[in-house]
């Protein structure tokens, strides 16, 4: 048996509901928030991911999955959707719409990373992006959609934690200055920390490894090295958050595994998630766009990943598909009877089954029941010759009789169409 590539899943009927209502809620949060939909494919060049996530990032090093088409040219599976909307804004001229582009997409991401509880190789995350906005408030708004979205969802005990990672102006400064930091420590770091200290001392700060994190307690910090403008846009995006009483904890540590934030970032946890417990990440990344060949627009966007958020996501039970009606037809001579009633209800926007396989009638009423059917309508030889219809209520047991004639009429009236 051919079995599914490790650590990609199948969604299957009963969880793709689940799937369905926490898609359509983000969705009406974005639309609500002005945000526009933007599909885009799930396939790029390598060299996008390369120069955006950045070379020295666990992602581009040993994440991505990459490969040589039958062109010789070099792909790779998106492994987060930001890079790809940049792309697609630029190459569409989509910033000459509005001065503010507010965009969302929702689809699967690629990682090879080892698939566990919240980590898997094919996932899904909702983002979204603000491009042409420096303004703190846009942080704040984006952050204060992420909270919404995992709100609705059910989501409980949420903790924001927030940073901001400086800019161009103040950030290098801070980077030489973990650089010496690290270099003390050399002798002490794991594998990856050791190469980090020289090629991307920020990502040290993000490894996972407690032995790391117990020496980085000493680094230095960068708040004592933001310039003033970046101290000013930090503190006004927290001046909002407390405007709208998004509650905040500062982390002072905070960095991400992407290279092109700037200023603020965040993470959204859930503690619940246990180890993978960050349901929802983003930031700034002005420059971003300059840097793929585009104007020099700011942007600001988030991720949620949607495998986390449904296990975070508190779900009213009933969201299994319902049908409206069954027939249950027995025989031919019914079946073709319903047949032309049970297409005009369909069109009529009602989910209807019948049975065309010429069952019992015990039998289709198992099938009905198991279909969620609130009414099953039954038609046999003795309801032909007396032209009329059984209609049982599947909930109450219920059951009465509906003549042939008025049968549509009163259907409708029933199922409340
Ligand atoms: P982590 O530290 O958990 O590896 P990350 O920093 O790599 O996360 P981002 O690139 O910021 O994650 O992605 C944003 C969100 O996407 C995460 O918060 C998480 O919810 C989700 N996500 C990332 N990688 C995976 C994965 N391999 N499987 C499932 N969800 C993921
Ligand atoms: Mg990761």
């Amino acid at each position: 048996m051919i079995k599914a590539v490790r650590g990609f899943k199948d969604i299957l009927p009963g969880e793709t509901e689940k799937w369905v209502y926490l898609e359509n809620l983000a969705r009406k949060f974005f639309l609500n928030y002005g945000f526009r939909e933007i599909r885009l494919p799930i396939l790029e060049k390598t060299e996008l991911f390369a120069r955006s996530i950045g070379e020295a990032t666990d992602i581009v090093e040993k994440e991505m999955y990459t490969f040589l088409d039958r062109s010789k040219e070099s792909l790779t599976l998106r492994p987060e959707a930001t890079a790809g909307i940049c792309r697609a804004v630029i190459e569409n001229g989509l910033y000459a719409q509005a001065k503010v582009l507010k965009l969302f997409t929702i689809g699967p991401m690629f990682r090879h990373e080892r698939p566990q509880k919240g980590r898997l190789r094919q996932f899904h995350q909702l983002n979204a992006e603000v491009f042409g906005s420096q303004a703190p408030g846009t942080d704040a708004e984006i952050i204060t959609l992420a909270f919404d979205i995992l709100e609705a969802g059910g989501a409980k005990n949420l903790r924001l934690e927030i940073n901001s990672l400086g800019c161009p102006a103040c950030r290098p400064a801070f980077r030489q200055a973990l650089r010496d930091f690290l270099a003390k420590l050399k002798d002490k770091l794991c594998e990856d920390c050791r190469r980090r200290a020289e090629r991307n001392p920020l990502r040290a700060l993000d490894c996972k490894k407690e032995s790391c994190q117990a020496l980085y307690a000493e680094a230095p910090l960068i708040e004592e090295f933001w310039c003033e403008a970046c101290r000013e846009h930090f503190s006004r995006v927290l001046g909002d958050l407390e405007t709208l009483e998004v509650p905040y904890v500062k982390n002072p540590r905070l960095v991400r595994g992407l290279d092109y934030y700037v200023r603020t970032t965040f993470e959204i946890k859930a503690p619940d998630l246990g180890a993978q417990d960050t349901v929802a990440a983003g930031g700034r990344y002005d420059g971003l766009l300059k840097a793929l060949g585009g104007p020099d627009l700011p942007g600001v966007g988030f991720a949620i990943g949607m495998e986390r958020f449904l296990l975070v996501a508190d779900l009213k039970e009933g969201l299994a598909a319902r049908i409206d009606l069954f027939v249950a037809a027995l025989g031919d001579v019914a079946r073709q009877k319903m047949l032309p009633l049970v297409h005009r209800l369909r069109k009529l926007g009602l989910a209807v089954d019948l049975d065309h396989e010429g069952r019992s009638l015990k039998a289709q009423l198992k099938q009905a029941n198991r279909l969620g059917a609130r009414y099953t309508l039954i038609v046999g030889e003795n309801e032909l010759r007396e032209k009329k219809a059984l209609l049982r209520d599947m909930e109450s047991g219920s059951q009465e009789e509906i003549s042939l004639e008025a049968l549509e009429e009163a259907l409708l009236k029933r199922l409340g169409s």
